[in-house]
């Protein structure tokens, strides 16, 4: 190229880098297939995307691009990010740049922390990825800090503390940018903290704004703690909202309330176990609905808060859709919170249904004798139906394809005695599961309004990992034991695998750049299920954390 020719180039390139992953192009995240911008594929977290050379008739026919090596031995549940033929990931380590053809690393820039930092974290040192806007990367570390780095080069522009760690606070969430404010939210219920969410401005840094998940006593909903229980009352954060930009709103999955022992915390405990409706310019709480009062049995509702437009009765009506960790798939009307469905979507013993009209559970005595510190056996377990592991919605099917746990677990409470930055659980942490027999997990493929899988595919040890759906008509997801998995939407046929090394926990992605269609999935073992299950299924997965992109080969 001669000079004259790269001057006219770069000229004709510079509006384009100027508008790099404006506030416009993350709201069309969902359909921009050549990127991908949003944490979840879109603010809707839907996981899915209209590509189709990937389809169900050539899955079988995907083959490793590339394997990039995080040189980290922890879990591995971040979700890339792809700009401009970039990927962004995370560890709980290190921010990393590496080119989509040739896994060649563009920069890495190291998370130093302070040598305490890994005892106090509760579920896995791990980070669950990034997000991107103007050409900067914002993400959160173990150690509770916000940073945000420079694209181009990795270097930290700013950084923010928004906790202590020795409070019992840390961060694995991906930030949300949302109506021009970097939205995060933090870890820590089983510590004794009260947690929050926080808006930073994008450009600076600067605090915005913090709403707490558990208000004070003077604040709406206050009422619900007694005495000055709400201190530790928990509450985490730690799952990315939500958002939509034509009700400029967000919608953020509020963790259990601490400790477990119920008993002690009498009230429903506002807003543990609930979904958020924020506005994210200055964090107001504009509606709340609340998935399990005075919850005893760690049921977190911090998973992803699904948003799509589907019929109910005949009608097209703007929802949002969550597979709670307390065994019911709910569906709300997300423009005032109303509660349209709620039904199980795998064993729950804990409550017999839920009431249409007061949207509250109608608990059975498994949930009374707990609160009363008798030993039950609970369905579904403290892990839930479906944990952190992020499903995918797929609107040509209208299924949900969700990763769920079948298992049961024992509870009883235990004394706890409050001393910051330890656990402060309040249960009896021996003899945890009510195993069974039979398949610990399944993908299944959701009916929203009803909770019924179309199709299940069990597996011995359940799955960890996001879902991803496609146009193409293929479900992708992953094994702890390292398998990555291709099905077939419409009847849940095992299309493909591939071992990837060590278990998937992350959570797949795809794109097309110059016409082909990439599929990336971080694989690396050691999330919660990892380290607490003592699933002795597991005793031969090894660690060690990478990077894997797929394509068909041509
Ligand atoms: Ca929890």
């Amino acid at each position: 190229m001669n000079r004259f020719a790269f001057v006219a180039c770069a000229i004709l390139l510079a509006p384009l880098s100027a508008n790099a992953q404006s506030a416009d192009q993350l709201v069309k995240g969902a359909t921009d297939t050549s990127n991908v911008l949003n944490y979840g594929m879109g603010y809707n977290l839907q996981r899915f995307s209209p590509l189709t050379q990937i389809n169900r008739d050539n899955a079988k026919e995907l083959v490793p691009v590339w394997n990039y090596s995080f040189a980290d031995d922890r879990s591995e549940e971040s979700q890339p990010l792809v700009y401009q033929g970039v990927i962004y990931v995370t560890t709980n380590s290190a921010t990393m740049a590496i080119d989509v053809k040739t896994g060649k690393q563009i920069w890495k820039t190291k998370v130093e922390y302070p040598p305490e930092t890994p005892r106090i974290v509760c579920c896995g040192i791990i980070n669950r990825g990034a997000a991107i806007q103007d050409g900067k990367l914002y993400r959160t570390t173990l150690d509770a800090n916000v940073i945000a780095l420079d694209m181009k080069t990795g270097k930290e522009l700013w950084r923010q503390k928004a906790a202590d760690i020795k409070e019992g606070y840390s961060m694995t969430v991906a930030p949300l940018v949302a109506d021009g404010v970097v939205l995060t939210g933090v870890s820590g219920a089983e510590f004794g903290t009260r947690d929050f969410i926080d808006g930073w401005d994008p450009g600076t840094g600067k605090h915005l704004w913090r709403t707490y998940s558990v208000p004070s006593p003077d604040e709406p909903g206050g009422d619900t703690w007694k005495g000055d229980t709400w201190k530790l009352g928990g509450g985490s954060t730690w799952i990315t909202g939500s958002y939509d930009p034509e009700l400029k709103t967000v919608y953020w999955g509020i963790g259990n309330p601490g400790p477990f022992d119920a008993a002690g915390r009498p009230g429903d405990n506002l807003y543990t176990c609930s979904v958020l409706a924020l506005d994210p310019k200055t964090g107001k709480i504009k509606w709340h609905y609340q998935f399990s009062p005075n919850n005893p049995f760690d049921y977190d509702a911090v998973a992803e808060m699904v948003l799509a437009e589907i019929k109910v009765d005949g009608k097209p009506t703007k929802v949002l859709m969550d597979a709670n960790r307390n065994g019911f798939f709910y569906v709300l009307d997300r423009t005032n919170g109303k509660l349209l469905a709620a039904n199980p979507y795998v064993k729950v013993n804990w409550a017999t249904g839920i009431d249409m009209k007061t949207g509250r559970p109608i608990e059975t005595d498994v949930t009374k004798d707990a609160r009363e510190g008798k030993k039950v056996t609970v369905f579904p377990s403290i892990l839930g139906g479906k944990n952190w592991e992020p499903m995918s919605f797929d609107p040509q099917t209208g299924l949900a394809y969700a990763n769920t746990l079948l298992f049961g677990g024992h509870y009883k409470t235990a004394p706890a005695t409050y001393k910051a930055g330890e656990w402060y659980v309040g249960m009896d942490l021996t003899d945890l599961w009510e195993w069974g027999t039979g398949p610990r997990g399944a993908l299944k493929a959701i009916d929203p309004l009803t909770g019924k899988a179309k199709w299940e595919a069990p597996s011995d040890i359940p799955r960890f990992s996001g879902v991803l759906s496609t146009a193409g008509g293929v479900v992708f997801s992953g094994q702890l034991t390292g398998e990555f998995e291709a099905f077939d939407a419409d009847s849940g046929k095992k299309l493909w695998q591939f071992q990837t090394g060590s278990g998937i926990e992350g959570q797949p992605v795809t794109w097309q750049q110059d016409g082909v269609q990439y599929v990336a999935v971080a694989s690396g073992y050691g999330g919660v299920y990892s380290l607490f299950s003592g699933d002795e299924r597991l005793a031969k997965v090894p660690a060690g954390g990478s990077l894997w992109v797929f394509a068909v080969k041509k």
